[in-house]
């Protein structure tokens, strides 16, 4: 009996591939359980080549980046643009168009005025606020010729709430084309479960809990689908001894408020990483609302601020009961509700 163990721990020790590693400024990890061992490459070395040539692109960190490249760019000429920028900005467009403006790819002079590239807040005044505000959306892009011209020299990109999901989605295709049926992806928090894990009928994702980021308040199974969330803690600026987090409301040219956290389950990456930005950005009411008006394919879970008796209060899509779960210790602390429709 004993060494039948032994032997099975071997087996499965020999078929599972894990892989973690850094890039696009946060950490990436996965886990391949079945793969055709005869490919000479590894598939952690093929997920990172991906990530790092996506990084190279849409980084709007990077001077050199074609991002970087499209923001010093003058008024008024035609640049040609590669596929993963204009795939970006043409899903980006669609969420600004269902969410009237809540999700822009464009709020990169708000970021820079709020100090989130300098790691440094400033409170910017109206009249900055308002200067920002006016530059976006200024440019023209086709989609189909894969162009994009500026109207404005000030006008520029911050793909960072999208770029990620895209790069998770690339790298899932590009593991399905090494041979692979089961494995889990995580870029930062953006997650694609691909078939299932060995043995079992669902991946079990845990959700981080807002209030206290070691800690995961649920989980949800995962089948072919990708999750991501969209949170304030995660990055922050501190002004006066208060805390600005980076995700913009462009309607007020200041950091989004109304909600602790957005999860979205899509069967895309990109999908789950530009909503949930968006989810947030659109706080509660709204995001319930184009949930259930625009995405009834999708799952969502938002975590708002607690009232009187509790912590916080869950609310999710109709489609995750049964399924979406408070882990014991959060049951009584947190309350759990699904919308109806
Ligand atoms: P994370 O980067 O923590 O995964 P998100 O996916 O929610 O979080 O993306 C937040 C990032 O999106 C910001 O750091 C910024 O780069 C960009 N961003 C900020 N505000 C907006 C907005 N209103 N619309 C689109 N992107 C935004
Ligand atoms: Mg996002």
């Amino acid at each position: 009996m004993l060494a039948v163990t032994f032997f099975f721990d071997c087996r499965r020790k020999d078929d599972i591939h894990t892989f973690a590693f850094e890039t696009m400024g946060t950490q990436a990890s996965g886990t391949v359980y079945v793969w055709d061992r005869t490919r000479d490459r590894l598939p952690g070395d093929l997920v990172h080549a991906t990530y790092d040539s996506i990084e190279t692109a849409l980084s709007s960190w990077r001077e050199t980046s074609e991002i970087g490249r499209l923001n010093a760019a003058p008024a008024d000429t035609t640049i040609e643009v590669s596929r993963g920028l204009s795939e970006c900005l043409r899903v980006s467009e669609g969420f600004r168009q269902l969410s009237g403006g809540a999700f822009d790819p464009t709020a990169e002079p708000l970021m820079r005025l709020w100090g989130f590239y300098r790691r440094e807040g400033r409170l910017p005044t109206q009249a900055q606020i308002d200067s920002a505000r006016a530059l976006m959306g200024r440019y023209e892009h086709d989609p189909f010729r894969r162009t994009v011209r500026k109207l404005d020299a000030g006008t520029r990109f911050d793909l960072g709430g999208i770029a990620k999901g895209y790069a998770v989605d690339r790298a899932v295709a590009n593991l399905i084309a090494l041979g692979i049926s089961s494995a889990m992806i995580d870029l930062g928090g953006n997650l694609f479960c691909l078939g299932l894990p060995e043995g079992r009928d669902a991946w079990r994702v845990g959700i981080r809990d807002p209030l206290d980021r070691d800690q995961l308040f649920a989980t949800v199974g995962l089948v072919n689908q990708a999750v991501a969330t969209s949170g304030s803690y995660e990055r922050f600026v501190e002004i006066d001894g208060r805390r600005y987090g980076h995700i913009m409301n462009p309607a007020t040219g200041r950091p989004a408020e109304g909600l602790l956290s957005a999860t979205v389950v899509a069967r895309s990456a990109t999908v789950a990483d530009g909503l949930s930005t968006t989810l947030f950005v659109l706080g509660p009411e709204a995001a319930a609302a184009l949930l259930r008006d625009h995405y009834r394919n999708v799952e969502a879970v938002l975590v708002l601020p607690g009232t009187g008796k509790v912590e916080a209060r869950v609310v999710a899509t109709p489609g995750l009961r049964g399924d979406l779960e408070l882990r014991a210790e959060y049951r009584g602390r947190y309350s759990l509700e699904f919308l109806d429709f």
